[in-house]
């Protein structure tokens, strides 16, 4: 069990919002640019990893090699597709459970984090008008490395002034909660059956969470 919770820190991709469609979508247009097929059920495997990894998977499946020039390119090109496509991101795209979560925390005095591989993690919390729930956004512009590794989340704990013991992860994917388990911090899957029993918790969805009794 969890020592008293302080600090509650939040995958964005999956557990608060969905933009896992519009990731798909974008990075099927890139597979298609370099003439590989790519479907939903590879898309899995580029769930919470960087989008530069998520190139090289893509790359791995279709057994391409490209220069490092081309890499970068659709890189952008990618970025620029996702963000075309979240510009109408608004509150009607929050997965179930999550203003009454952020509220209850408030209102308990627990501080909230994001922490996301995204670049693009503090525009679409903005987007969603969550600024005056999060404490602190720590996102692929601050790590160094990505999930599996704890840093994201390290670093969360760390600016809400909490240790690791005193803070819920709530994660969709596999890396999140390997990175969560890395740091020594308690995992709360959610929404993803795969993670029913590697997560310390699981919960369909945030709706079924109850706070009260890790507070
Ligand atoms: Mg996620």
């Amino acid at each position: 069990m969890n020592d008293k919770t302080k600090g509650l820190i939040f995958d964005l991709d999956g557990v608060l919002v969905t933009t896992e469609y519009n990731h798909f979508v974008s990075w099927k247009k890139i597979a298609k640019a370099i003439d590989v097929s790519f479907n939903e059920h590879d898309n899995e495997q580029l769930k919470g990893i960087s989008r530069a990894d998520s190139l090289k998977k893509i790359l791995e499946l279709g057994n391409k090699a490209i220069s490092e020039e081309l890499f970068e390119e659709l890189l952008a090109q990618k970025n620029e597709f996702y963000l075309n496509s979240i510009k109408k991101i608004n509150r009607s795209n929050l997965l179930p459970g999550v203003i009454e979560l952020l509220q209850s925390a408030a209102q308990m005095g627990l501080k909230c984090a994001v922490g996301s591989s995204s670049r693009n993690a503090r525009f679409i919390v903005t987007k969603l008008e969550l600024d005056f729930y999060f404490s602190t956004i720590v996102d692929g512009n601050d790590v160094t490395f990505p999930k599996p590794s704890p840093e994201v989340f390290l670093k969360g704990a760390q600016r809400m002034n909490c240790q690791p013991n005193e803070c819920l992860v709530f994660e969709d994917a596999l890396s999140g909660v390997a990175a969560a388990r890395a740091g020594g911090f308690m995992s709360i899957g959610v929404g993803n059956p795969l993670l029913k029993n590697v997560a310390d918790v699981y919960i369909d969805s945030l709706t079924e969470f109850r706070l009260e009794a890790y507070a």
